[in-house]
This record gives structure tokens, C-alpha cells and sequence, in this order.
């Protein structure tokens, strides 16, 4: 495996994104702390904050009762996904002029590789980039660049550098800053790791870089620890890719709107969003889930069933079987609980062009038919945006956002505000 003498990528991750860009949009907002909150009335905890509202303590995702102990004047604002979806393309053009944007990590992170002559000067390239972004959005949206000589070194120096740095781990100066951090400092060593490499008696980060690739290999338990092994030593490594294992979303109830079957249309609703990215990118599923938290005086507790399809892709199938995941739910939760959270997942996906016969149902020309009606159902929502045409009814709760919920993970796409 390679090992670059320079720093050959750069990771960028922007700072207090979700409240910057409200703060950018609405000038009222700026020089404030304010916490972004999911939704306009009976939201519990504050999702994301700005720099001020951090300044005073304050920490995304954290209790509304906790951060006005904290920050009495914080201004509390709700959500809006479809700006930051429209800020994240806007600032990846602007990045994609000095540098091609490699890979998207989440909505406010990304990485890129540096060619040869911008890996002797890697700083030009951020100020370049800051440059840009300082001309469209002004000092209101900020980023922290970090370099590397590789994805997870690069990611590194960028937290390291924050807020609103630009930062360069040089491949030779490495070992001596890594020999300093902390294990929870390093991407990928999350609770479970540090308790084995607790229990491997690697109590911090010079314990950790003097041990053998085959001895993380031990720790980690397969080729996840040989591959943090070469990352952490500075060889080029790439990301694993990551496989598309579901399509889900999941809602936070407002509470007028907190018993069952208040509960059943909107998880409807989640599930044809969830359908229509899966039909999008071309995958059929296997499974269903449905899951609910409720929470009540005596405590609070989770529900969840999944169901097995014999590799559904169309609409009007996968409704007809989260109805009889309800009816199970019916039975067995207690219609006194409140309703805080509804989830709907479809997993176990298939290619979309590999058909599964069911032997049983031998149902294979009415799905073939229902995915033809589904195919229409996608194309009139594309042509036309809105619900012009929806399997069912379509109410929406109050608070807005029953589909594009906040995500870091997932950037949305324009058509998941329909
Ligand atoms: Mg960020």
C-alpha cells in the first residue's frame, strides 16, 4: 500500500451548518444564539445550535429545559431541510471551482483530493475555497478545513482546526500529533472499541500507534482493524464502501397528534417517502418494519414488527402490509401510551430488476401490475411535484417536514419536499 509524502486530501466540514445558514437567511437571527429546534411547537430538544448559543454552553442536541439554564435568551427556530438541501448543492458548486468534490460525507462535510501541485500548498486551496464561499454567503456561513494524507487523517485536522480553520497534518508530523489525542478523538473508536482496546489494556493513543496491524486486527475482530491500522499510519486508504441497506424515516409526533391512530396515517405518509427514494434508486425490499416509542408516567417504552415481502416495489403492496403490521400493533400496545416517535424502514433490498417469485401467493402478474401503476403514480409526482396524486389520503400533521426530516447523514433530494 501506498504511503503519500504529502498531504493528499483535504476534508472540509462546516460550522454550526443548520443555524448558520438560518442565521444567513434571516438577518434578524444574526449575532444570536439560537437553537434549531424539529419542529414549531412541542419540540423536547434543540437539534442543532449557533456559534453563540455554543459559545454559552449550549450543545446540539441537547434538552430545551437544559439549554435555557444555559442560555436564557436563546432563540428557539424551527427547522428548514429544504434550505440547508439548497445551501449544501449551492456551497458544493462553489467548492467544485477550485477543487473536485471527491466524495459527500453528510449534508455539511465532504472531502476532496488535492492534485499534485495543490499537495505544496494545500493552505491556498482552503483560503481559495473560503474565498468563494466568503463571497456568497459572508462571514455567516463558515467552514474548518483539515489535510491529510488521508480521508481520516485529513478529518482529523479538520476538527482540530475548528471553528473556521485550515489545517495541515503533514504526513512526517503525523505519529507525534496522533501520540497526543485522545482514543475518542479518532473516527471510528466509539464505545464498543474503546472497551476492547480497555480491555487489551491500551489506555491512550501512544499505546494504541505502537501496536501491530494484526494486533488491531484482534481488537476490532477482522480486516476493520488492519484497515484503521494503515489510516492511522498514514497509508492511502479508502473508504470501505458502503452498501445501501434500507430506506427509512422516522417522525417525532407533535403532541396533539400522540395516540395510535393519529400515529397510522402519518407512519403511511413516512412509508410512501421511503418508497418513493427506494423505487428512485432502483431497489425492491424484502422487509418491512414498523417501530414506535411511546412514552407514559410510568415509563417509557419501544414497539417494533417487521414483516417479510417477497421483494415488494410497488406502492399499493407495501401499504397493505404496514396494515397488518397496525393491526398487530393494535393488539399488542397499550392505546393508553402516548405516541412520541413512529418509525418505517424497508430493508433487505433487492436490485430492482431481479423479480422473486412468490411460490405461496403466486401473486407475480398482480405485482408486475401494481409496480405499472406505481411507475405512473412516481411519474405524474415527478411532472408535477406536489401530491397531485397519492395511494391514499394525504394529511399531514402539523409542523412541517413529514418526509425530509434533518439529517446528517442523508443529503435530501428536491423531490423528498413533495
Ligand atoms: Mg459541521
Amino acid at each position: 500500500m501506498r504511503k503519500p509524502i504529502r498531504p493528499e486530501r483535504l476534508y472540509l466540514d462546516f460550522d454550526g451548518f443548520f443555524a448558520s445558514c438560518e442565521q444567513f437567511r434571516h438577518p434578524h437571527l444574526r449575532g444570536k444564539p439560537v437553537g434549531v429546534i424539529p419542529m414549531k411547537t412541542g419540540s423536547s430538544c434543540v437539534i442543532a445550535c449557533s456559534r453563540e448559543a455554543k459559545a454559552m454552553g449550549v450543545k446540539n442536541v441537547m434538552p430545551i429545559n437544559e439549554v435555557y439554564k444555559k442560555c436564557p435568551d436563546i432563540v428557539l427556530w424551527p427547522q428548514d431541510p429544504d434550505l440547508y438541501r439548497r445551501a449544501h448543492n449551492e456551497m458544493i458548486s462553489e467548492i467544485n471551482m477550485v477543487v473536485p468534490v471527491d466524495a459527500v460525507k453528510s449534508i455539511d462535510e465532504m472531502t476532496c483530493r488535492l492534485d499534485p501541485s495543490q499537495q505544496f500548498n494545500p493552505l491556498a486551496v482552503g483560503k481559495e475555497i473560503k474565498r468563494r464561499l466568503y463571497k456568497v454567503v459572508g462571514p455567516w456561513i463558515e467552514c474548518s478545513i483539515g489535510y491529510g494524507a488521508n480521508r481520516l487523517l485529513a478529518k482529523m485536522a479538520c476538527k482540530d482546526s475548528k471553528p473556521t480553520g485550515n489545517l495541515v497534518w503533514a504526513p512526517e508530523d503525523t505519529f507525534n500529533i496522533l501520540i497526543n489525542k485522545r482514543l475518542d478523538d479518532v473516527p471510528g473508536i466509539a464505545a464498543g472499541i474503546k472497551k476492547r482496546l480497555f480491555a487489551a489494556r491500551i489506555w491512550d493513543m501512544e499505546a494504541l500507534m505502537n501496536l501491530t496491524p494484526n494486533q488491531l486486527r484482534g481488537i476490532w475482530g477482522g480486516v476493520s482493524g488492519i484497515r484503521m491500522w494503515h489510516a492511522l499510519h498514514g497509508y492511502d486508504i479508502q473508504a470501505e464502501p458502503t452498501k445501501r441497506g434500507m430506506y427509512g424515516h422516522s417522525r417525532i409526533l407533535p403532541p396533539s397528534h400522540r395516540t395510535l391512530e393519529q400515529a397510522r396515517p402519518i407512519s403511511r405518509m413516512l412509508l410512501i417517502k421511503a418508497i418513493r427514494r427506494m423505487r428512485r434508486d432502483n431497489w425492491r425490499a424484502n422487509r418491512l418494519t414498523l417501530g414506535m416509542y411511546c412514552i407514559s408516567s410510568y415509563g417509557d417504552c419501544g414497539w417494533s414488527k417487521s414483516i417479510n415481502m417477497a421483494g415488494y416495489a410497488d406502492y399499493v403492496g407495501i401499504l397493505e402490509r404496514v396494515e397488518d403490521l397496525w393491526r398487530v400493533a393494535r393488539q399488542e400496545v397499550d392505546p393508553r401510551l402516548s405516541v412520541f416517535r413512529v418509525d418505517v424502514n424497508l430493508s433487505e433490498l433487492k436490485p430492482i430488476d431481479v423479480r422473486q417469485l412468490d411460490m405461496i401467493e403466486d401473486d407475480d402478474a398482480k405485482r408486475r401490475e401494481l409496480e405499472g401503476l406505481s411507475d405512473a403514480l412516481d411519474h405524474l409526482t415527478r411532472k408535477y411535484g406536489a401530491t397531485v396524486v397519492t395511494p391514499g389520503l394525504w394529511v399531514p400533521p402539523p409542523g412541517d417536514h413529514a418526509g425530509a426530516k434533518i439529517s446528517y447523514t442523508r443529503i435530501p433530494r428536491r423531490e423528498d419536499f413533495n
